[in-house]
C-alpha cells in the first residue's frame, strides 16, 4: 500500500501525525485543538504547529466557536471538504464511469463511456484516461483541487502495484493502470478490484460505517464479495479473497465462465436468470415474457423478469425466487465461514428484491448455523448506481486520512 513511511525519519513522523490529526478532525466533524491533543496524545504545541501546516494547505479550516466549558470558547476546526476533489472510476466489463466528489464523498459530476468493440489494452486505457480528463475538466479544469484518482477495476487486481492481473470479460492480462494514469495525470492513483473498492466505500459512506466485520455481496455480470474483517479489507494471499461467485452451489449445475460447473455465478450472475426463463418457456410453460419480446425469447433480460413478476407471471416469479434460494445458499456459506454482523447486498438483480429477498432470507435461516445466522443483518446497499466509483474514490481518501497512508507527495501536490 503506497510507499511505507519510515517512522524513524522526522519527515515521516510529521506526516503520520498530520494524518492522525486529519483523521480525528474528519471523524469528529468539528473539534478543537485541545481535544485533538487529548485524542492523539500529541503535545499541544505539536498540535498547534501541525494544525497550522494543515490550515496552510487549506485542507483544514477554522470555524464557528465551540461550547465553552467555563473559559474562553475554543476555536473549532473542520475539514475543508468542498475545497478539494477526488476522482473515482469504475472500469467495468463494458463501460467506464468516472465521478468527481468533494472530500466528504459528495459526487458533484460524472462522465460515462463505452469501450469500443473488443478493445485493445491501449484503447481500454485511452477510454479510461478520456473519461477522467472529462470529469476533471468539469470539476476543476486547472486541477489544483484534485488530490488523486481511485480506480475500481473488474477482475483480478494487484492493488499494491496497481496492476490489473486478469480482466476476464475483456481478456486482458497485466495492465499497469496505476503507472499509466500517474504518468498521464501526475496525480497519486490507487487501483483496487471493483467489488473490494465498493466494500471500502461502504465502510466509509454506506451501511458498513463503523461496522468491524461485514461483507459486501455484489451480483452483476460477475458475483463477488468484499470482505471487511476488523475494519480492514481482507485481500488474501494473491488478491482473490471474496471470489464467492466461484464456490459451487450445485455440482450438476450449468457451466461457469471459469470452466467449472454449478458455480454460484453460473446460477445467479449475468444472463443466468434469462436462460432459466427461456428454458421454462421452451419446456412449454406459459409466460407473458414471450409477448414482451414478441416471441424472440433470446431477448429476455433481468428488467423484463421484474416487470413480468409484478404482473404475477409465474415463470418470472419462479426464476426470481430460485435466484433468492441460490443466493441464500451462497450467503449461508459466507455466514458460516466468516460470522459477520452485516451483509450488504448490491447489484442490478436486487432491483427485483421484492421477489428475491423472501426466499433468500428463508434459505439463510434454514441453511446457516443458528448462532451466526442470528448475529447477522442482511441489507441492500444504499450507495446507489455510483457505488463502485464512490468506493474507488474512497481509496484516495483513505490515503489522505489514515495514519499509515499519507505520503509527502500528496502534500507536495497541494502545496504546489
Ligand atoms: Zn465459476
Amino acid at each position: 500500500m503506497g510507499e511505507p513511511i519510515s517512522v524513524g525519519s522526522f519527515q515521516g513522523m510529521k506526516s503520520l501525525n498530520k494524518s492522525a490529526i486529519l483523521n480525528v478532525v474528519r471523524q469528529h466533524g468539528l473539534i478543537s485543538r485541545a481535544e485533538i491533543a487529548k485524542l492523539t496524545k500529541l503535545t499541544p504545541p505539536t498540535v498547534t504547529n501541525l494544525v497550522g501546516e494543515l490550515i496552510d494547505t487549506k485542507l483544514v479550516v477554522e470555524t464557528d466557536l465551540g461550547e465553552s466549558t467555563g473559559g474562553r470558547k475554543p476555536i473549532m476546526l473542520r475539514i475543508n471538504s468542498s475545497a478539494f476533489h477526488v476522482v473515482g472510476v469504475y472500469a467495468g466489463p463494458k463501460k467506464v464511469k468516472a465521478v468527481a466528489a468533494t472530500l466528504d464523498g459528495n459526487v458533484i459530476t460524472q462522465v460515462e463511456a463505452r469501450y469500443v468493440e473488443n478493445p485493445t489494452c491501449e484503447q481500454f486505457l485511452a477510454t479510461l484516461a478520456d473519461v477522467i480528463e472529462k470529469v476533471i475538466e468539469r470539476a476543476n479544469p486547472k486541477m489544483e483541487s484534485i488530490l488523486g484518482i481511485g480506480v475500481g477495476m473488474h477482475g483480478l487486481v494487484d492493488s499494491e502495484q496497481g496492476v490489473s492481473i486478469f480482466a476476464p470479460h475483456l481478456n486482458f492480462r497485466n495492465i499497469a493502470i496505476k503507472a499509466y494514469l500517474e504518468h498521464k495525470f501526475d496525480l497519486p492513483v490507487e487501483v483496487e478490484n471493483d467489488i473490494r473498492a465498493q466494500a471500502i466505500g461502504e465502510s466509509w459512506f454506506g451501511q458498513g460505517k463503523c461496522v468491524p466485520n461485514f461483507i459486501l455481496f455484489r451480483v452483476g455480470t460477475g458475483v463477488g464479495a468484499g470482505i471487511i474483517l476488523d475494519h480492514q479489507l481482507y485481500r488474501g494471499t494473491s488478491f482473490t479473497a471474496g471470489e464467492i461467485g466461484h464456490t459451487i452451489i450445485d455440482i450438476n449445475g450449468p457451466k461457469c465462465s471459469c470452466g467449472n460447473y454449478g458455480c454460484l455465478e453460473s446460477m445467479v450472475g449475468g444472463t443466468a436468470l434469462a436462460v432459466r426463463a427461456q428454458q421454462a418457456i421452451r419446456f412449454g410453460k406459459k409466460s407473458i415474457l414471450e409477448d414482451m419480446v414478441k416471441g424472440n425469447i433470446e431477448l429476455i433480460d433481468g428488467k423484463m423478469l421484474y416487470l413480468a413478476a409484478q404482473q404475477e407471471d409465474q415463470v418470472a416469479i419462479d426464476v426470481l425466487e430460485d435466484t433468492g434460494r441460490y443466493l441464500g445458499i451462497g450467503i449461508a456459506n459466507l455466514i458460516n465461514t466468516l460470522n459477520p454482523s452485516l451483509i450488504i447486498l448490491s447489484g442490478g438483480v436486487f432491483g427485483s428484491a421484492d421477489f428475491i429477498m423472501d426466499s433468500l432470507r428463508k434459505t439463510v435461516e434454514r441453511r446457516a448455523l443458528a448462532k451466526p445466522a442470528h448475529a447477522v443483518s442482511i441489507v441492500i446497499s444504499e450507495l446507489g448506481e455510483n457505488a463502485i466509483a464512490i468506493g474507488a474514490l474512497t481509496l484516495v481518501l483513505k490515503k489522505i486520512f489514515t495514519s499509515t497512508g499519507l505520503t509527502d507527495a500528496l502534500f507536495e501536490t497541494i502545496n504546489e
